[in-house]
């Protein structure tokens, strides 16, 4: 069955986000007036059209195909080095990438808009721009400036492509116990040697070049993270002119057989003495490699939501098309989308895919830190490295009920795989793993934003919700009070978990025990805090359209069906560890 529901981007969301919702234009205020929310749109409406007819089609092809290793290249299945070639040319890396390192520098909450999109359209494909932008990031912030001439120009054009190595065979979430080694030869080049596994996009046939980014250790180092550096490795050696050389010392040994995103190559790399070169200091790589860690970390909530939307997308068409049954209080030709339930599946998915978006566009508005400034930029600042792991763990551990939600619509041709809607639940299943599991965003959110600074950013956080709630009061609309009533009661239950947390202090074990129910408390949470800002934005608007009824819709619904998970996250929390 082909797929019934081009992918439509959610370009009308994201002008109401960037203009709107925030109570300024986000856009505008992050460029210093050189574009506005107008001119954003714009672009993402671009951005739209292009995924949908140029990334989109490839979706389900990579996903039956998959990627083919032979003679030691791997290949991606007809089209995709085409597509990947129309998007480094129509300019799409070189947009997010910062002026700095040559890009045009579209502010983080434009990226944000266009991250899901690429990832609503082709996951598995949005991948390879992902590491690319990352790896963009972090050489931007800490390479040489012969590294930034020879590799990191490359990469800002979309000429090559970024990788980041990582994981070993026995060292996965504890890169402390990373093994590969890097000896200096004494010309300025470091002969890399190791095993790294699960490498995505680790070899390809869609552009002429690979820049690898591998953590290894180096010679005399000290145990653990410490010992860690960052080096570039390229598959083909740069030649001093600039030209392509020989290979490099790096080989794929396999390609890994996977549950989902099958377009996207996972592979096992060898370096043999490969040739790499230092970036930042010896010992600081870990320091590094976080750069490009944080900006995937915060790319996985952008993949969560697009996975999530295009899920949605289909479920939705495919409701407003089957009949099935009498329709409670409907006439005879009432589709199945409304069936109270169905109707309760689709508004679950969609409110909650909003709540998703509106917190991406936020975080990645406060990721661009420096355009806030003053007192409330230093807030914003702490707010932006607080909500990383909130926008990682909770959307991508909730895109994985909406896609699951989005099969049950289907009902049995859910399970069966020609209608496509099985595929954005194998591939939004990976979401919750790679760039440090669930566990590990809420170690970092518990361990270092709440515990060690006595939860000072959450109450900070928890003020600012308790402001949007006291706006809504002053609006006579029975949404404005739900909303507010279940928000306030919402931000009790969170103070209350917060301070049971902050309890635990002195028993580490039992905060560890409940640092996931803790963070999917916060982002939910969060989640009701951007339905309430689409709340009061709405709400001033002079006459209501359709879109505006249908927002107030989303957020009641959010209100009653998602919220509520707050105050029994929150009983989970005091429990600490059981047993
Ligand atoms: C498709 C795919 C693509 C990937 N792409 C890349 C890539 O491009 N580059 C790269 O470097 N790596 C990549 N990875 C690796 C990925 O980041 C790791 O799989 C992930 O970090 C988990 O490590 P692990 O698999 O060794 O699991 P383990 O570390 O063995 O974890 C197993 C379980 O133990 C839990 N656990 C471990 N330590 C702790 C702890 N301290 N506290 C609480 N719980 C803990 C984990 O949460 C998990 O539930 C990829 C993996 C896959 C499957």
């Amino acid at each position: 069955m082909a797929d019934a529901s081009p992918y439509r981007a959610p370009v009308e969301d994201y002008a109401f986000l960037l203009a709107e919702a925030f109570g300024a234009d986000l856009v505008d205020r992050a460029t210093g007036g050189e574009l506005t929310a107008d001119d954003a749109t714009d672009i993402i409406a671009g951005a739209g059209d292009f995924a949908a007819s140029v990334i989109a089609p490839l979706e389900a092809i990579g996903d039956r195909l998959g990627t083919r290793l032979e003679d030691g290249q791997v290949h991606l299945p007809d089209g995709f080095a085409a597509a990947y070639r129309a998007f480094a040319e129509a300019g799409w890396v070189t947009a997010e990438a910062p002026v700095s390192a040559g890009g045009d520098g579209l502010p983080g909450a434009v990226r944000a808009g266009l991250g899901e999109i690429w990832n609503a359209s082709n996951a598995a494909f949005a991948l390879c721009w992902l590491l690319t932008a990352g790896q963009i990031h972090a050489l931007d912030a800490a390479a040489s400036d012969d590294i930034r001439e020879t590799y990191l120009t490359k990469l800002v054009s979309g000429r090559w492509t970024g990788t980041m190595n990582l994981t070993e065979p026995e060292a996965g979430t504890d890169l402390g116990a990373i093994r590969s080694i890097a000896t200096p030869r004494g010309d300025g080049s470091w002969a890399v040697r190791g095993q790294k596994i699960f490498i995505t996009w680790g070899d390809h046939d869609v552009a002429e070049n690979i820049v690898h980014l591998v953590l290894a250790r180096t010679p005399g180092a000290p145990e653990g993270a410490k010992g860690l550096s960052l080096f570039v490795v390229p598959k083909i050696l740069v030649n001093a002119d600039g030209t392509l050389g020989d290979r490099n010392a790096v080989t794929t040994v396999a390609i890994e057989h996977k549950l989902g995103i099958h377009g996207s190559p996972t592979c096992v790399l060898a370096y043999e003495d490969a040739t790499g070169y230092l970036v930042g200091e010896v010992g600081g790589g870990l320091a590094g490699m976080f750069v490009m860690m944080n900006s995937a970390r915060a790319g996985m909530g952008f993949q969560a939501t697009g996975i999530s939307d295009r899920a949605y997308q289909q479920a939705a068409a495919y409701a407003a098309g089957r009949m099935q049954g009498r329709v409670l209080d409907r006439g005879a030709d009432a589709p199945i989308a409304e069936h109270p339930d169905v109707r309760r599946l689709l508004l679950s998915m969609s409110s909650k895919i909003f709540a998703m978006r509106a917190l991406g566009v936020y975080v990645g508005d406060l990721l661009d830190g420096d355009v806030h400034g003053g007192e409330r930029g230093a807030a914003e600042e702490k707010l932006a490295e607080f909500f990383v792991p909130i926008l990682k763990g909770w959307t991508t551990e909730d895109a994985v009920q909406v896609t699951s939600e989005a099969i049950q619509v289907f009902g049995g041709m859910g399970f069966i795989e020609e209608t496509g809607v099985a595929q954005h639940y194998r591939d939004v299943r990976i979401t919750t793993i790679y760039e440090g599991t669930t566990a590990i965003q809420s170690n970092d959110l518990v361990g270092r934003k709440v515990l060690r600074d006595n939860g000072a950013v959450v109450d900070e956080l928890l003020a600012r919700i308790d402001e949007t709630a006291a706006q809504l009061r002053g609006f006579d609309h029975a949404v404005a009070t739900r909303t507010a009533d279940r928000l306030e009661r919402s931000v009790a239950a969170s103070r209350r978990a917060t301070a049971d947390l902050l309890a635990f202090a002195n028993s580490p074990r039992d905060a560890y025990a409940v640092s996931v129910p803790y963070l999917m408390l916060l982002g939910t949470l969060a989640g009701g805090w951007m339905h309430a800002l689409a709340v009061a934005a709405v709400l001033v608007h002079p006459t209501m359209s359709e879109t505006d009824a249908d927002r107030l819709v989303s957020a009641d619904f959010y209100g009653a069906h998602h919220l509520p998970r707050v105050h029994a996250l929150a009983e989970t929390v005091a429990g600490g560890e059981i047993g």
